[in-house]
């Protein structure tokens, strides 16, 4: 199965948007999510551009907030501070990179954890840590794990006593996705760039999900026959310049019970994800 993060997009956003309509009447007005950029970054402008497009489809009120990329750390903590207190404000998300001059660790300390819509403080990551259930409503998680688990979860595959590896582990990606595992039983190998035969680790497992950052790197020597696979990467084929996952997809898919795409399989669902969490930050914090 090639799994259509797109049309699960759709469908999560269409069943927010329906959700959230019903909002102004229940609690007076629908959630707010403000997103903090700081600087130019390329990349960023696009996704935050891509945030304010899908938070209007979901019927969420998105408002940017952007500073010179020559802000000092004071000033991003002065706006941070200022959103932390505007209860119309519901969920922020820092948009990363910060411009050097602003650290990246005491910005993200600076964040009420309560509107910390992408599972970065101390406060979210120890709670999913501690907790033996992934209880969304409860606390943030970050937004790409929570959609690597959604996808297995709308695919239907089975997690209990399975054997996954997990490809990076990063704090972002490979690292929560890895507890997110846990939570629901399967037994968890965490791989990174000092794994020693790391084809041998991929080949004995049933869920694969790549979070590495280096294009088309699994291939299909490395998968066993019916292996489930999140791609979580976003890379750039170095032939063709065009967007590519970790997996070498063409190579790989063939052998696989369900496998995701890149572009179109986790890319979509993050966003919603981060809609989700801005809904389960207004909630909790009614
Ligand atoms: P990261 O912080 O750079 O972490 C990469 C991880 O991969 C590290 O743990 C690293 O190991 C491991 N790694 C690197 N080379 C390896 C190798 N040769 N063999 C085994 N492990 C290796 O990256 P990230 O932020 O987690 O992102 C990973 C990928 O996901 C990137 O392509 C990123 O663009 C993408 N991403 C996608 C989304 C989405 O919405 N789809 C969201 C976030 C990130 P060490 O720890 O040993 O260095």
């Amino acid at each position: 199965m090639i799994f259509d993060g797109k049309k699960l997009a759709e469908e999560i956003k269409s069943s927010l948007r329906e959700e959230i309509s019903t909002y102004p009447a229940k609690y007076g007005r629908v959630p707010c999510l403000s997103v903090l950029l700081v600087g130019d970054d390329y990349g960023s402008q696009r996704y935050v551009a891509s945030c304010e497009k899908h938070a209007a489809l979901a019927g969420i009120d998105c408002r940017v907030v952007r500073l010179p990329q020559e802000s000092s750390e004071d000033d991003v903590l002065r706006t941070l501070e200022e959103l932390n207190q505007d209860a119309n404000v519901d969920g922020i998300l820092i948009q990363m990179p910060l411009p050097k001059q602003v650290s990246q660790a005491k910005v993200v300390e600076a964040l009420d954890p309560k509107k910390d819509v992408d599972g970065v403080t101390d406060t979210n990551v120890a709670q999913l840590w501690k907790q033996k259930k992934s209880d969304y409503s409860r606390f943030s998680v970050p937004c790409t794990p929570r959609s690597a688990m959604r996808i297995l979860e709308a695919a239907g595959i089975e997690l209990d006593g399975k054997n996954a590896v997990v490809v990076g582990r990063s704090n972002i990606v490979g690292l929560p996705v890895t507890k997110l595992l846990m939570n629901q039983n399967a037994t968890v190998t965490v791989a990174h760039s000092h794994t020693k035969d790391l084809p041998a680790l991929l080949r004995k497992a049933d869920i694969i999900v790549a979070a590495i950052g280096q294009p088309k790197f699994i291939t299909a020597d490395m998968v066993s026959e019916g292996a489930v696979i999140v791609d979580v990467g976003i890379n750039s084929d170095p032939a063709t310049g065009k967007m590519c996952g970790d997996v070498d997809y063409e190579n790989v898919a063939a052998k696989c019970r369900m496998i995701t795409p890149v572009p179109g399989g986790v890319g979509p669902l993050t966003i919603c994800s981060l809609m989700e969490n801005t809904r389960d930050c207004f909630l909790r914090n009614l």
